[in-house]
Parts: structure tokens; C-alpha cells; sequence
């Protein structure tokens, strides 16, 4: 049995849990509806996208498409591993196709931005998009400075979290410590490898029911509702700690 996670419900932001983090030497962020609110509905967007994309290259009518793309996201984990799978779809036709969005729905965050700064640690971005899309929205944001790496589903070989071997060689090419790190995402179930491999993890809560499932798993170890208000807060409890 999963342990209950009410206990681990609030911003740990004082005691043994807030000192583990702020020694956190790695931080793993996700990147869409992570580093940005899931109500900026630019996944709304990429949805579309996806399924014009297979009405396209498939000759499809749209609604056919529509079962195909949502088909396969549940099947493989994301739609494109379906496609792989069975169309032999060039992957990079369709992640520059899905991601040629309008990035101005989203607003630049100078609050991620101060609480990135702050905050001490190697920051990477794990993510099922492309690096070109996780550029354009860092640099939308205005946060991409504050990245070293991105590991993205070409990193990936396509296969998409939560494969347990994807974060296996996330870990192995960025010299990552399991045991040092954090990492932050929306989707509750793809905390789960990285729990398992001793990362401590932080879950953004979401309404979307793909997103919540599991989400009172063990392996949930904070919940937060603002990231950049969370991360400042942390931030904030070092300067705190600091001797005068
Ligand atoms: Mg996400």
C-alpha cells in the first residue's frame, strides 16, 4: 500500500524535508505545464496540430484522426510513438509540424525568472517535446538562461516518460545523483521512475485527470499549486537559515 500523502500535502518549507531540498544539487524540470500554468492552454494548440498532422500524412477525415491521435497517446505514452510505430511518420516532421504554434499565448514569467536565480542548484529540462519547442517557450518565458541542458524525446530515443529507461540514461549522460535531486513535472505518473531511482519529487497539481492519476502514490513527495511562488519561498528559507 501506498503510503498516505496528506502529510506531504503542504510546501514543506521548514524542517528536514526544506533542508534536503535546499542542498538539492540537481533540479529535472518538465516543461510544458510545468514551467508554465496548464490553464495557458498551448497543449489546446499542439493537440490540434497533432491531429491535422495525421489527417495530413495519413489522408484522413479529421474526426477519424482525432480517434487515431488519442488511440495511440494511450496506447504509447505519446502520440508519436503510435505513429512510429505504425506509419513510419518521420519523427521531426511531425515535432516542427505539432509545435509551430503561437507561443504569445503564453506570458513571460519574471517571477520563474527571480525564483531560478535564487535558487541554487544545476537546473536541466526532461521533457516528451522537442528542444526547439522547449527553447521557445524558456525563451518566451524568459528562463532559458537558467538551464544547462535539455534532454528531449530525440535524447530519449522517442521513447516517452515514464519508460523507467528513459530516466535510467537521462541520469547516466547528465552524471545526474538520484539521491541529490528533484525532479518537478505535472504528469503524477511520471514521478514514479524517478522516485525510484531515490529522487525526491515535486508534483505541479493539475485538474487534468491524466495528469492527477497516482497522484497519492508514495512516490508523490510535494504537492505545489505555483511553482515560482513554491521555488521562492524555498529560496527564501535559506536566506533565512543563513547565519547573520
Ligand atoms: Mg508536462
Amino acid at each position: 500500500m501506498n503510503q498516505p500523502a496528506e502529510h506531504q500535502r503542504s510546501s514543506p518549507l521548514s524542517g528536514p524535508a526544506s533542508a534536503t531540498l535546499r542542498q538539492t544539487e540537481t533540479w529535472v524540470f518538465d516543461l510544458d505545464n510545468t514551467l508554465y500554468p496548464a490553464s495557458t492552454n498551448l497543449f489546446g494548440q499542439i493537440d490540434l496540430r497533432m491531429r491535422d498532422f495525421i489527417a495530413r500524412s495519413l489522408n484522413l477525415g479529421l474526426e477519424d484522426a482525432r480517434t487515431l491521435q488519442k488511440t495511440y497517446f494511450h496506447t504509447y505514452g505519446t502520440t508519436l510513438r503510435g505513429l512510429m510505430e505504425h506509419h513510419a511518420v518521420d519523427a521531426h516532421a511531425f515535432l516542427d509540424y505539432v509545435h509551430d504554434i503561437d507561443i504569445d499565448a503564453l506570458s513571460p514569467s519574471p517571477a520563474l525568472d527571480t525564483a531560478l536565480t535564487r535558487l541554487s542548484g544545476r537546473k536541466l529540462i526532461f521533457t516528451n517535446a522537442s528542444t526547439d519547442h522547449a527553447r521557445r517557450v524558456m525563451k518566451r518565458l524568459g528562463v532559458e538562461h537558467h538551464f544547462d541542458s535539455i534532454f528531449d524525446i530525440a535524447d530519449a530515443d522517442f521513447e516517452p516518460k515514464p519508460a523507467p529507461a528513459v530516466y535510467a540514461r537521462l541520469v547516466e549522460r547528465h552524471r545526474i545523483d538520484p539521491k541529490t535531486s528533484v525532479m518537478v513535472e505535472d504528469i503524477a505518473r511520471n514521478l514514479e521512475p524517478a522516485a525510484a531511482l531515490g529522487m525526491t519529487t515535486v508534483w505541479v497539481r493539475t485538474d487534468s485527470e491524466w495528469g492527477s492519476q497516482g497522484n497519492d502514490g508514495a512516490h508523490v513527495h510535494h504537492v505545489v499549486d505555483d511553482l515560482a511562488a513554491w521555488l521562492g519561498a524555498l529560496s527564501d528559507g535559506v536566506a533565512d537559515a543563513a547565519p547573520c
